[in-house]
């Protein structure tokens, strides 16, 4: 297999560390890859989504899983699929839609691995529903570092120090995974406006229990009364009868087709998303958003994924990248939240690109993200003067009120707050000692947290 010694980053395109990329084709060669991954050792790489540096390695060696993308069996009456963590929610979509079958969990964007949405344990519009990705694996393959392939099940400790371990048990190699079924490949789209952070909080709270799917886009440039102001977007899949009768839609209601725009140039003058430009654009998206429209239809794209329309969008923040920062905080903990989000807008971040969302029941994974409370999501760009010690007072505020930092989306949080954050932290590390004592998985974020 041949092996380039590359940068590598993470999607918000902060701290390069070269590795030696191999991509397997078949499982052999990822059970070589990882023999002979050598002193540094080894993690495995999905679509390289992940904001910070969890699937990268400096000095050591990245498997890029992508060669591995099999559909191996769809239960069409059952609505399951088998395939292998390299395949993409993309791909999935494709293959399944016509089918009548969705995946169970998608993120803000269809270019992720199987792999990586369970090793990030990701979550969706629909998690106040449907839990997070891992809930929906019904069993996976696991290449651990003894060269061994274990059949891995919900309810074991494997599977819950898997299920949001960020590779670090090993190397996921197949899935089975339970889907979501559909009439159609819309969405009913409900969209209305919140004039601050209270009103936006008594809408999630008071109504998000009639949408699978809930997410509000906030515009944290805007202060004083306005601080927090917001547009909800909310629905569900459309059923047949929404379709309207006659039109092409109705006549192949499962069709899935996107479409993508030019790439983002691969140079980017540094400011381009000054304050100004940002608040600008948050002004014109929440002037332009309904006051309130109840049933519009969606085609997927458009409601779940708008932002892959437009290949390397990370560019636009410029040579020196963006961090994304997401956290969440308990119920009851609303004034963490009002706080955080006053501090944000006070300091002008220029965030165009920042999303509430009320989070359901905790996932089992021992390092998943979610538990149920409220999770902010903002991207920055990186060049911010003053940004690590702003994110790391932040940091503290989310650790007092009981709170945590998603680590898909770090690339800065230090270790010595990351037990409070994941009470499971002793858990995780003690299985990895055991399974993994050479330390053969290791990244760049595993280093940096103690992992
Ligand atoms: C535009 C955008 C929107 C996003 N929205 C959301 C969102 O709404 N919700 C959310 O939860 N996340 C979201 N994310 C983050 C993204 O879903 C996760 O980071 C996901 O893990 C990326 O998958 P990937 O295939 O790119 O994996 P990578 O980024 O390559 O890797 C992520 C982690 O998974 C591990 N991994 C990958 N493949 C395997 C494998 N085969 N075996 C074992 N471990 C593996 C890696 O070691 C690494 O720790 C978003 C990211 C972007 C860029």
């Amino acid at each position: 297999m041949p092996a380039d010694t590359v940068p590598v980053t993470g999607w918000g395109r902060t701290a390069p560390t070269a590795a030696r990329l191999i991509r397997p084709r078949t499982y052999e060669e990822a059970a070589r890859a990882v023999r002979e991954c050598g002193a540094r050792g080894g993690i495995a790489r999905g679509l390289g989504r992940a904001y910070g540096d969890a699937a990268q390695n400096a000095g050591g060696a990245v498997l890029d899983m992508t060669g591995l993308d099999r559909v191996h069996a769809i239960d069409a009456d059952g609505g399951t699929v088998l395939c292998d963590a390299g395949v993409s929610l993309h791909r999935l979509m494709e293959v399944l839609l016509p089918l009548g079958w969705f995946v169970p969990v998608t993120p803000g964007t269809r270019y992720v691995t199987v792999g990586g949405a369970i090793g990030a344990d990701i979550h969706g519009k629909n998690h106040h529903v449907s839990g997070s990705f891992s809930r929906h694996v019904l069993s996976l393959e696991l290449l651990t570092a003894d060269g061994r392939v274990r059949t891995v099940v919900p309810g074991t400790p494997l599977f819950e120090a898997t299920a949001g371990g960020m590779g670090l048990t090993g190397v996921i190699l197949t899935a089975t995974v339970r889907l979501q079924p559909v009439e159609t490949s819309l969405m009913r789209v409900d969209t209305e406006r919140a004039g601050d952070l209270d009103d936006l909080m008594a809408r999630l709270a008071d109504t998000d229990h009639r949408y699978r799917y809930s997410v509000a886009w906030i515009d944290l440039l805007a202060r004083g009364r306005a601080t927090g102001r917001a547009v909800l977007t909310r629905g569900d899949h459309a059923p047949l009868d929404a379709l309207p009768r006659g039109g092409r839609a109705r006549g192949e209601p499962l069709s899935f087709r996107t479409s993508r725009l030019p790439a983002a140039p691969s140079f980017v003058p540094e400011g381009l998303l000054s304050r100004t430009t940002v608040g600008l654009f948050n002004e014109l998206w929440y002037r332009k958003a309904p006051r309130a429209r109840t049933g519009q239809l969606q085609r997927i794209p458009a409601f779940f994924h708008p932002l892959d329309g437009v290949p390397h969008w990370n560019r636009v923040y410029g040579r020196s990248g963006f961090v994304q920062y997401q956290f969440v905080v308990g119920h009851g903990r609303e004034d963490a939240l009002r706080r955080i989000v006053r501090r944000i807008s006070g300091r002008r971040c220029p965030s165009f690109l920042a999303v509430l969302k009320r989070f359901g029941e905790a996932d089992p994974g021992w390092l998943s993200f979610p538990v149920p409370g409220w999770t902010l999501a903002l991207d920055v760009p990186a060049s911010l003067p003053g940004l690590g010690g702003f994110l790391d007072e932040l940091d503290e505020e989310v650790a007092g009120a009981g709170g945590r930092v998603y680590l898909a989306k770090d690339s800065r949080l230090r270790p010595e707050l990351l037990a409070a954050m994941y009470p499971r932290l002793d858990d995780f590390r003690a299985l990895r000692a055991e399974l993994d004592p050479r330390g053969v998985f290791v990244s760049d974020l595993a280093r940096r947290l103690h992992l």
